[in-house]
């Protein structure tokens, strides 16, 4: 839904001066080889604007002109009306550039901030514990007014206004210049991106089909652990226990870490399940099937011996240990193959490569290239690899990608902390009247507090929670939390402080921005980073003792862990997108063996060192390497985030104050909100300091 929304925002407090004539903004080349008279009607129309305006508006007017004719189709007009539009809209004086871009600023706010009342009311009845949800309501909640919005723009021709007029960029111009650019230029670039990419909409149907596809072969991907058996062909899994891949077999592998019987052999099977899913030798009987027991070390497939589930109306499948005919590389190379079709409309990032690096992210690739490999060639790599195998009492195995361990017993039990919060908290309302006093114990000033709480509409949520920003000023946030009949329990107290972080941050980063244009933050990990620090201080909020230094060290040594091991997975997938594009024409069976080519080569030379094995394809079993069109990176980069803002919240000492500043830095690049935030750049650094000293700590408390 924010697709659109992300760039768009309100004026008024607009008051700087409008960058004018030859600037220092951006141009970025381009032509139009559909429309034949396209070079004719720009010279002619050029010469015509140079007469009209004067001379100091040449490059203004190129850049136009260019910007125009990249995206201006047979049917958007004739060579005559295009002059025409031209001459019209180009605006060639101060004054009109300046209402211009106040009017814009303006009106798309109220259209993004009426999409997004619109869309919440009709995910009302899915979204809040309100009664039953029908069929119809589900179509509701399905749509998405805006869908169509950037189309309706070209079709109406705004948008060809604003390419007129504003400054299409490139990242590495973001990067070098944005530095030197202010705010108004900032958010004129922003609203020129809007419309950086004319995408037909067949193909956007074609990639929304392939995600789809992708969606409904991994959702079922489940595999039915009673019928899997370990090597001595004995049962390790309980009846029914049916795990999701990727997701329930790795959590599974971290929850057998406290199995002392069986968990070392559970774990050992479910390597092998994960290894044969990624070089597909897992037989396509077995895949969500509670029909046949599978061996996955001989690979032997038989009728079930005994049954754990209601037999299906009709046997599903035959039978037999042939191998998944490539179905997971077939599918992402439809992914692929769809991604690419957008490559023609997309001047400004022509891969898809590059619209998840130089536009989702707004960090080179090259440079999350670099943190990722500061992160697995970690000289505190090995020392925490040869703690953990202290811990365990035996030498690594793959799976230990996974470890667990690094987890202090609380100074509270789930359930003395649930009584007290239901206590605190029976309805919801109760946490609603709270939240002043709760933005108080953060250090917001009373004054603050309110103004933030007064902005926050509380509703029942029917799953655990989650917070819904605004995206017009006069609109509220929504926190949507989970109230038991018996009050609130801890779990959903957590969950709502994390979702009332993201509400404030929301607040902050729309109605204290000083452009509209500018609302929000780089991209989800920083929200996410703002909305966690208010979550763990939650303890203090209750008033309890906030955890201890020991609690501290072990969750900096496991972010540690999760980092190292996910920032494998995202080389996996970042290596793999560049094959594809380096290879069009590849069949899925050759999909697969370069895949795991890459995932052992990523292997072999950033973790066989630490586990003592080499050529493990463990690291390409992320199902989002399937579905989700290179998305993986982002959880690396998240962590590295995360630390860098938690970091600088304990050097400040009052989270209130600092959450604001960081908050209404609004939406530029990732490297400049981190510099105002925190002085530096995003990178590795904050995560392995904080790393080494709790490694420190720890050595120093034995
Ligand atoms: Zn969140």
């Amino acid at each position: 839904m924010r697709l659109f929304l992300i760039f768009l925002l309100f004026a008024s407090l607009c008051s700087a001066p409008i960058a004018f004539g030859d600037d220092n903004m951006p141009s970025v080349a381009t032509k139009n080889q559909n429309v034949p008279w396209m070079k004719d009607a720009t010279d002619k129309v050029k010469g015509e604007l140079l007469a009209k305006y004067s001379a100091g508006q040449s490059a203004r007017i190129d850049r136009g002109l260019s910007q125009v004719a990249q995206f201006w189709r047979n049917e958007d007009g004739d060579a005559a009306s295009f002059q025409e539009f031209i001459v019209e809209n180009f605006a060639g004086d101060p004054a009109t550039l300046a209402t211009l871009f106040n009017r814009f600023q303006h009106l798309l706010e109220h259209l993004n901030g009426h999409m997004q009342e619109i869309s919440r009311e009709f995910r009302q009845q899915a979204d809040l514990d309100l009664g039953p949800v029908l069929p119809f309501d589900e179509l509701f909640a399905g749509y998405d007014p805006s869908a169509h919005v950037v189309d309706d723009f070209f079709n109406n021709k705004l948008a060809f206004v604003v390419l007129l007029n504003f400054p299409l960029t490139t990242l590495q111009q973001r990067l070098a210049q944005g530095p030197t650019w202010t705010r108004q230029q900032w958010a004129e670039v922003r609203l020129a991106q809007t419309f950086s990419k004319r995408i037909p909409a067949s193909v956007n149907l074609d990639v929304a089909r392939a995600g789809s596809e992708a969606d409904s072969y991994i959702s079922q991907y489940n595999i039915w652990m009673f019928h899997v058996l370990a090597q001595n062909g004995q049962r390790l899994f309980p009846p029914k226990l049916r795990l999701l891949s990727h997701w329930n077999l790795r959590d599974e592998i971290k929850a057998d870490y406290a199995d002392a019987q069986n968990g070392l052999a559970k774990q050992r099977t479910i390597q092998l399940v994960m290894e044969r899913i990624i070089t597909q030798t897992i037989p396509a009987a077995v895949i969500n099937n509670p029909e046949v027991d599978w061996n996955p070390w001989t690979n032997e497939v038989t009728p079930a011996a005994q049954r754990d589930t209601d037999p299906p109306p009709s046997p599903q499948k035959q039978i037999t240990n042939a191998a998944e005919p490539s179905t997971r590389y077939v599918t992402l190379l439809k992914t692929y193959r769809a991604a690419r079709e957008v490559d023609p409309f997309s001047p400004t990032a022509p891969t898809l490569i590059a619209r998840r690096f130089d536009e989702d992210r707004e960090i080179p690739e090259q440079r999350v290239r670099q943190m990722l490999q500061q992160v697995v060639t970690s000289p505190l790599v090995p020392k925490i690899a040869k703690l953990i195998q202290a811990r365990l009492g035996r030498p690594l195995e793959p799976f230990d990608l996974w470890y667990d361990g690094f987890r202090a017993r609380g100074a509270y039990t789930e359930a003395q902390l649930d009584a007290i919060v239901s206590k605190r908290y029976p309805t919801a309302e109760a946490y609603k009247k709270d939240i002043p006093n709760i933005l108080m114990k953060f250090g917001f000033t009373p004054e603050k507090a309110q103004y933030l709480a007064d902005n926050i509409v509380v509703d029942p949520a029917r799953g655990s929670g989650h917070a819904m920003g605004a995206s017009m000023r006069s609109a509220k946030t929504h926190l949507r939390t989970r109230v038991e009949s018996t009050g609130m329990n801890y779990k959903g107290f957590n969950i709502a402080v994390h979702e009332m972080g993201h509400n404030v941050e929301q607040t902050f980063s729309l109605n204290e921005m000083d452009y509209t244009l500018l609302e929000g933050v780089p991209n989800t990990a920083f929200t996410e980073a703002l909305a966690m620090i208010l979550q763990g201080h939650d303890l203090e909020v209750l008033g309890l003792a906030k955890p201890d230094e020991q609690t501290e060290t072990l969750r900096t040594l496991n972010d540690f862990w999760n980092t190292y091991e996910i920032s494998g997975v995202a080389l996996v997938d970042m290596d793999v997108w560049h094959w594809m594009y380096d290879h069009p024409n590849a069949t899925p069976e050759q999909l697969r063996d370069a895949t795991v080519a890459i995932a052992k080569e990523i292997w072999n030379q950033y973790y066989a060192p630490v586990f003592g094995k080499t050529d493990v394809v463990l690291l390409a079993i992320y199902s989002h390497m399937i579905d989700s069109f290179l998305y993986l990176p982002d959880y690396p980069i998240g962590h590295l985030i995360g630390v860098q803002v938690e970091e600088q919240m304990k050097k400040a000492g009052a989270i209130g104050p600092e959450f604001e500043r960081m908050a209404t830095m609004g939406h530029v690049t990732p490297d400049m909100w981190m510099i105002h935030a925190t002085g530096k750049p995003v990178g590795a650094e904050a995560l392995l300091t904080a790393t080494e000293q709790a490694l420190t700590r720890l050595n120093a408390a034995k």
